[in-house]
């Protein structure tokens, strides 16, 4: 991919938490390095309406899109909606699944997504034999370079199908022989990923959930790892989770993880929906990032996780849409304020400032695309330039003062998506362009 340098001048701009008016924002080599308000269009530049920075989703399984509005029918609970999950992981091919992410990516860019966290499991065939040069892998990693969004591929380690139970046959493709085939699986990708050179893809590091390894296994996890890659584990989402980690520990998975040294700045609780004030408190000290998936966890019936009080501890938030029921990054961060309003019986639990970091920077910083964690939200000079542009003159955002879009805009009110010097507006498909 080439990237070319360009000046873009908004109408307005969130910068430094502030929507400056007249922007001209200078790029070069993909990356944001001036931003210059009070400034006219120039004869050149490349006239944006409203922009803010490009909205991460932290969690996703691609596959899991499939789903969408397949489920509700015959009722059931969160382990019948898995078991229906399953079939159709069943179902993929590298080719079908390339061809499925593509979809699925280019839905997130067009809706402001533009960095995608993917919790991929799918590795190997039927068999659980492994598919020749990562074959899964890169078929996703061919799907987010078509589909010009920005991937952060979190590989998994699964190798059990419950607390000291081994993998069941529709979960066999998803392992490896053991944590140390993982370990070197994971490497051999690192590198492959590597001598394709500077792209949208980045690899990190997953483990399915405590059910899924050993207690020696996160040992070894904690010393293969490079220090510096993002881990993402899927923690207490469902009280049964807790219960089978109590019964065969005597301890929380948060309290388990943080026995075996994992929680850290780099180490992001999915879901984190039933926790004890402990872990609460160790999640918070460790500075670690809760990704929270209001509308999946909505769909499936988990329950409404402590956001407030993981905040207030010192934990960081980010957002994700994990199974896709929706795909909106916008509503996404209404209904993690939204959920908290009927939970708390008050409003103004989080403020639109929270919202915009947690859509934006806190996704960054848990998928390692950027450092730090800044305070306020907006456009990052020296940052890679991915952004969004929104029409506040829509049916539905008329009238809203554009500090608040998180509480009433929707994806249908995007009108462009900026990823690495690619612009593209969703409202023509195929109509492209590189800036
Ligand atoms: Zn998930």
């Amino acid at each position: 991919m080439t990237r070319a340098d360009r000046i873009y001048h908004c109408e307005f701009a969130l910068v430094d938490g502030v929507f400056a008016e007249q922007v001209r924002l200078k790029v070069v080599d993909g990356l944001l390095v001036e931003a210059v308000p009070g400034v006219l269009r120039q004869p050149g530049d490349v006239a944006l309406g409203v922009v803010v920075p490009g909205f991460v989703n932290a969690h996703s399984h691609a596959f899991h899109r499939e789903l969408r509005g397949r489920t509700h029918a015959d009722g059931g609970d969160f382990w019948r909606w898995r078991h229906r999950m399953y079939e159709t992981a069943a179902g993929l091919t590298p080719s079908s699944y390339r061809d499925l992410a593509e979809g699925v990516f280019t839905e997130m860019r067009d809706a402001g997504y533009t960095a995608v966290g993917e919790f991929h499991y799918v590795h190997h065939d039927l068999r659980g034999e492994p598919y020749p040069e990562h074959a899964m892998e890169l078929a996703l990693a061919d799907a987010a370079t078509a589909a010009g969004i920005r991937l952060v591929l979190l590989d998994a380690c699964y190798l059990r199908g419950g607390v000291g139970q081994p993998l069941t046959d529709e979960q066999r493709r998803f392992g490896d022989p053991d944590v140390y085939a993982w370990l070197e699986r994971w490497h051999a990708l690192r590198d492959v990923l590597a001598s394709r050179g500077r792209g949208l893809v980045t690899l990190g590091a997953a483990v399915h959930s405590v059910r899924a390894v050993s207690r020696r296994d996160l040992d070894v996890i904690a010393d293969g790892l490079p220090p510096e890659v993002p881990l993402h584990v899927h923690v207490s989402e469902q009280p049964a989770e807790n219960q089978a980690c109590l019964d065969a520990y005597g301890l929380t998975p948060t309290g388990l993880l943080a026995a075996h040294g994992l929680l850290s700045q780099r180490f992001s609780a999915v879901h984190a929906t039933h926790l004890t004030a402990e872990d609460i408190r160790l999640l918070g000290a460790a500075n670690a990032t809760i990704v929270m998936c209001p509308t999946t966890e909505a769909d499936l019936g988990d329950g409404i996780g402590p956001a407030p009080e993981l905040a207030a501890a010192g934990a960081s938030l980010a957002i994700g849409s994990d199974q896709h029921v929706v795909i909106d990054p916008w509503e996404e961060m209404s209904r993690l304020e939204l959920d908290q309003r009927l939970r708390l019986q008050r409003r103004g639990i989080f403020t639109p400032d929270a919202l915009w970091r947690t859509g934006t920077t806190g996704g960054h910083h848990c998928l390692g695309l950027s450092k730090v964690r800044r305070r306020s939200p907006g456009l990052g000079l020296q940052e890679p330039f991915d952004a969004v542009e929104i029409n506040p003159t829509t049916a539905r955002t008329r009238g809203v003062e554009l500090h608040q879009l998180p509480l009433a805009a929707r994806a249908a009110d995007v009108t462009a998506t900026i990823v690495d010097g690619t612009l593209t507006r969703p409202e023509q498909p195929g109509d492209s362009s590189r800036c």
